[in-house]
């Protein structure tokens, strides 16, 4: 197959820049109260080195213009929000290892090839629907994640410092580092896969179901062996990995905007994709302004709040030469929704001869608040919202190209039901998140499972 061709880059052009999105509305921005300290730290951003390159941008780009074309399948996972006080080299390893584990069971299950995103190394900022945050009568500023401020309640915590950018960017640095060992250095070799099972599925049926599926593999392999493949090749021994985040706080991803030396295209070298949120995609606006200009691969997240006519012209400033792989659209809006609006979305884009990758988000649809006050999501909803996004795309023989969810490999309690059973009386024994509530990992092996099931040839 013909790689995908590139498009002109917005460098040429006079309108944009890395800084024109400082010409229009930003919303869900910090506001900085000292700007001396602001223009430090985007200083010292400005001279950091990149956290991926060019040519690795460039490849999971090819990836997923595949995708587009129906020949493969994107996994996106991890927390809501990295945290610098989780940070720990056995949580990455723990969330790396669910996800090699559920693409295994995704090819398995599709026989397409999966490609792999992290939401991982740089996802801190987080949109906040209400500014304040109001405790016994208290009112600061919201947590807008630790790139921004703490977690904490006190007015310290909660103020904007900018050098926390510059904290989130050393730690994105290790966080990759550990990633491209893990990915490159043996830990991903297939044949290692069943030390691969993670203690707290032992006794769980999607344990037994992925130890059934991880010896079919190994069957294989000794048969591939037998006949003379050789499977100490890197095809068999090591992954492509990649990273992305939300495109939100606009200061740090001008600062790692660089422009390649061997085209002179812009890409935001922080991650390898970036997504635009559901609260920052206003055609009109900062993040899709700045957006427009880069070479990554980008994302859209969309709710029923956006109509066909906006997802078009959305998909025309994102992606205004029309590049497949160029731009997925992420799906977050609840089982019921997804029904009735996702059908005229893809007609809309069947109509005007788009090409986009359709991602389901089925998580971010699917919160709710507990008596007790906890935020979780209920496994049957998330399940019913990924069938519906199955069934739709069934009927509109459009191909649905991923998954994206908010998962960990640890064993926490934040979200209900599934066969590792939380309820919402347990919900308070492992409730470790710092924002939105994760799938853990024995959940998010079983949503892997659903989505094989759904496509098997
Ligand atoms: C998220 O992915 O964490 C997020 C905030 O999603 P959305 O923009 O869909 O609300
Ligand atoms: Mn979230």
């Amino acid at each position: 197959m013909d790689p995908p061709l590139f498009p002109p880059s917005h460098n040429g052009s006079s309108e944009w820049s890395p800084s024109s999105w400082k010409n229009v509305v930003a919303k869900q921005m910090p506001i900085y109260d000292d700007q001396e300290e602001l223009e430090k730290a985007v200083k010292t951003l400005d001279r950091v080195a990149p956290l991926v390159f060019a040519g690795e941008v460039r490849s999971l780009h090819e990836k997923l213009a595949r995708v587009a074309e129906g020949q493969g399948i994107v996994l996106m996972g991890g927390d809501c929000a990295e945290s610098f006080k989780e940070f720990h080299v056995n949580h990455i390893r723990d969330t790396f290892r669910v996800i090699l584990q559920m693409a295994l069971v995704m090819t398995y299950g599709s026989s397409m090839p999966v490609v792999k995103i992290g939401r991982i190394a740089g996802q801190f900022a987080k949109p906040r629907s209400d500014p304040n945050e109001v405790v016994g009568g208290v009112s600061l500023p919201s947590y807008r994640g630790d790139i921004v401020n703490g977690e904490e309640f006190t007015s310290e915590a909660r103020r904007n410092d900018p050098q926390r950018m510059v904290e989130a960017y050393y730690q994105s640095a290790q966080t990759l580092n550990i990633l491209r060992a893990f990915s490159t250095g043996g830990y991903a070799d297939i044949s290692r896969l069943h030390a691969w099972n993670l203690d707290f599925v032992e006794g769980t049926e999607e344990g037994s179901r992925y130890r059934l599926l991880a010896s079919k593999v190994d069957e294989s392999l000794r048969f591939m062996k037998a006949i003379g493949v050789d499977t100490s090749k890197p095809e068999f021994t090591s992954v492509d990995f990649y990273t992305s985040h939300e495109c939100l706080l606009l200061h740090y991803e001008q600062a790692l905007t660089r422009q390649d030396s061997i085209t002179g295209k812009w890409y935001d070298c922080s991650a390898h994709m970036l997504w635009v949120g559901e609260r920052t995609r206003n055609l009109d606006g900062a993040h899709l302004e700045f957006t427009r200009g880069l070479c990554n691969p980008l994302g859209v997240k969309v709710s029923d709040k956006c109509s066909p006519e906006q997802l078009i012209q959305i998909i025309d400033k994102m992606n205004p030469h029309n590049i497949p792989g160029k731009l997925s659209i992420i799906v977050r809006m609840g089982a019921e929704k997804l029904r009735k609006h996702l059908p005229g979305m893809i007609s809309a884009v069947q109509r005007e001869r788009k090409t986009v990758v359709w991602i389901s988000d089925p998580v971010h649809g699917n919160t709710r608040k507990t008596k007790s006050g906890y935020k979780t999501r209920d496994f049957d909803k998330i399940r019913e919202e990924l069938n519906a996004f199955f069934d739709v795309h069934d009927q509109m023989g459009s191909h649905p190209g991923g998954v994206h969810v908010e998962m960990t490999g640890e064993d926490v309690t934040e979200c209900t039901g599934g066969v590792s059973d939380v309820t919402e009386d347990t919900l308070k024994h492992r409730y470790n998140t710092t924002c939105d509530p994760r799938l853990n990992g024995s959940q998010a092996l079983e949503l892997a499972f659903i989505i094989a099931e759904r496509m098997r040839l």
